[in-house]
C-alpha cells in the first residue's frame, strides 16, 4: 500500500522540492503545470460539468459525504502533510483541526438545503428563484490554511454542480493536492482537478474564456489583478482577500477571564491567518495589565516544528514572510516601540522561526500596526475614548474581521459601528460552515460557508408560470 504522501508527489526528476517549513528538507516534489495543462483541465472540467450536474443534489450529497469520511480515514496522513508543508503544530487550532474541518466543511455543504424560492404568488400567477450551476469553477487558493481553504472553495462549488479547477499556492500545492486526492477516490473523473503552478497559472485561470466563477483568496493586491483579468469574459468574482483585523478591549474587561481567547485570536497559525487579531487597542485603564498577561503567555506558549506534538506556534511557512514580519518589527523598534516580548528570531530551531512578540506604546501610522503582518506580533494600542477608537478601527481600508472585548452589551452597541465583514464579541476568527463569512472594503466581496456560500456558487433563474 502506498502512503497519500507517495500517491501525489513526482519524483526529483520531474518536479519542484517542497521544503518543510520547519527544517528546509524536501517533503516530496510537486510536478509544476503550465497554462497548456491549465487549458486541458478547464476542457475536462467543461466536459465533465453537465453529467455531474445531472445528478442532482441528493447523489451529489452522497458523494460529498463518502469524500469526507476518506478524509476522515486518512485525516493524520493529510494532518502531518500540512504540519509539514506550512508549519504549523498538530495540536490545538493546527494541522489536524485543519484536516477535520476540511471532512466538516465538505458535509456542511453537501447538507444545506436550498429549495427554489417563491418569490411572487398572485392572480394565478408564481415566480420562482432556482439557484442552478454556473458553469466550471477556478479555485485559487494560498498558502497559510492550503487545504481548509481550497474545501471552502471546492466543497460549495462541487455541491452545487459545478466542476472544479484549483490552482494551490506555489508554496503549499501538497496539502491540496492531497485532500484533492482523497476527494478524487469518489469523485467522478474530470470534476476536480488540481493545476499546481505559479502565479501565471493563477492569472492564466482569472483571465480564462472557459472558467465561468473565479473564487480567489489571497492578498488584497492579487484581488485587484484578479477583478482586472476578469472583465472581459465577466466571471463571477468572490474574494477573500487581506485583513487588518481590529480588536478593541473596554474599560471593566476581566483581563485574565479572556487573555487566552485574545492571544490565540492574534497568534493563531503563527498569525499566519486571514481574520486574526492584528492590532489590539486597548483602554488606557486596562493597558499594562493587558500588556503582561498577552506577553506572559506568548511567553509560555512552545514555539517548534510542527511535527512535534508539544509545539503550540510553528515558523513562519517562508523565507519571505519571515523577512515581511522581522522588518517590521525593526521599524516598530527604530521609532520607539517597546518590544514586551520576543522580537527575534529563533534560529536554533530552524531558519523561519520567529519568536511570539508583544509590542506596546505604539501608534497607528507604525507599518507594523498599519499594515496587515501575517506573522506571530501583537501591536498595542492605547486609547482613552471610546468614539475615537471606533474611527481608528475604521480608518483602515482592510475589513474582514473585528472583535470587542468586555460587557456584551456595551460591545454590541460598538459592533454596530465597526466597518468590517464580522465583528467578534469576546471571540476572535472563530468560524463555523453554517456562518456566513466574507469581507468587507478592501478585504473584498462575496460570502462563503452556509447557504450564503452555496448561492455565491450558483447561478440564478427566475422561472414564472
Ligand atoms: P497571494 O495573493 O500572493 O497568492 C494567493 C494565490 O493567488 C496563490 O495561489 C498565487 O499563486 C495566486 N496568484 C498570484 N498572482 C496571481 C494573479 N495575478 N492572478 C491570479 N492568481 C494569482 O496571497 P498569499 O500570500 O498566498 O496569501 C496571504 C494573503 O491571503 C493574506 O493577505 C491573507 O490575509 C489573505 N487571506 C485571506 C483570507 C480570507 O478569507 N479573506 C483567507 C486566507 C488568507
Amino acid at each position: 500500500m502506498t502512503t497519500l504522501l507517495e500517491d501525489i508527489t513526482a519524483t526529483a526528476q520531474e518536479g519542484r522540492a517542497i521544503p518543510d517549513a520547519a527544517t528546509g528538507e524536501p517533503i516530496g516534489y510537486v510536478a509544476t503545470r503550465s497554462i497548456a495543462d491549465l487549458d486541458d483541465a478547464v476542457a475536462t472540467a467543461r466536459a465533465a460539468q453537465p453529467a455531474w450536474a445531472a445528478l442532482g443534489h441528493a447523489e451529489r450529497s452522497r458523494i460529498l459525504h463518502a469524500a469526507a469520511d476518506e478524509i476522515d480515514a486518512h485525516a493524520e496522513e493529510l494532518a502531518q502533510i500540512i504540519a509539514k508543508e506550512q508549519g504549523k503544530p498538530l495540536n490545538g487550532l493546527g494541522a489536524r483541526f485543519e484536516a477535520g474541518g476540511c471532512a466538516a466543511w465538505i458535509r456542511a455543504a453537501a447538507d444545506l438545503p436550498l429549495e427554489p424560492e417563491v418569490i411572487f404568488e398572485a392572480e394565478g400567477t408564481r415566480s420562482e428563484l432556482h439557484y442552478v450551476p454556473l458553469g466550471v469553477v477556478g479555485a485559487i487558493s494560498p498558502w497559510n490554511w492550503p487545504a481548509l481553504i481550497a474545501i471552502w472553495q471546492i466543497a460549495p462549488s462541487l455541491r452545487m454542480g459545478n466542476t472544479v479547477v484549483a490552482k494551490p499556492s506555489e508554496y503549499t500545492p501538497l496539502s491540496v493536492m492531497a485532500v484533492a486526492e482523497l476527494m478524487n477516490r469518489h469523485l467522478p473523473a474530470g470534476v476536480l482537478t488540481v493545476v499546481p503552478g505559479g502565479r501565471e497559472v493563477g492569472a492564466a485561470i482569472a483571465a480564462h474564456p472557459g472558467i465561468d466563477k473565479i473564487m480567489f483568496t489571497g492578498s488584497t493586491r492579487t484581488g485587484r489583478e484578479i477583478v482586472k483579468s476578469s472583465a472581459h469574459n465577466l466571471a463571477r468574482l468572490t474574494l477573500e482577500l487581506g485583513g487588518n483585523d481590529a480588536g478593541i478591549v473596554l474599560p471593566g474587561a476581566d483581563v485574565k477571564a479572556l487573555g487566552e481567547k485574545l492571544f490565540w485570536g492574534a497568534f493563531i497559525n503563527s498569525g499566519q491567518t486571514c481574520a486574526a487579531l492584528k492590532r489590539l487597542y486597548v483602554h488606557d485603564s486596562l493597558y499594562e495589565e493587558v500588556v503582561a498577561e498577552l506577553a506572559r503567555l506568548a511567553e509560555a506558549a512552545p514555539l517548534g516544528p510542527g511535527m512535534d506534538e508539544t509545539s503550540a506556534l510553528g515558523p513562519l511557512s517562508t523565507r519571505q514572510q519571515f523577512d515581511i514580519v522581522s522588518d517590521l518589527v525593526e521599524d516598530a523598534r527604530g521609532r520607539g516601540a517597546r518590544i514586551v516580548t520576543g522580537g527575534e528570531a529563533a534560529p536554533e530551531l530552524g531558519a523561519h522561526f520567529y519568536r511570539a512578540t508583544v509590542v506596546a506604546d505604539i501608534d497607528d501610522d507604525a507599518p507594523l500596526v498599519a499594515e496587515e503582518q501575517f506573522g506571530p506580533v501583537l501591536p498595542i494600542v492605547r486609547y482613552t475614548d471610546l468614539d475615537d477608537v471606533i474611527a481608528r478601527a475604521n480608518a483602515s481600508d482592510q475589513a474582514l474581521g473585528a472583535s470587542v472585548w468586555g460587557d456584551p452589551e456595551q460591545a454590541r452597541v460598538i459592533a454596530e459601528r465597526i466597518q468590517s465583514g464580522t465583528v467578534w464579541i469576546n471571540q476572535h476568527g472563530t468560524i463555523n460552515p453554517l456562518v456566513p463569512f466574507g469581507g468587507t472594503k478592501g478585504s473584498g466581496y462575496g460570502l462563503e460557508f452556509g447557504v450564503h456560500g452555496l448561492k455565491a456558487v450558483a447561478g440564478t433563474k427566475v422561472i414564472t408560470v
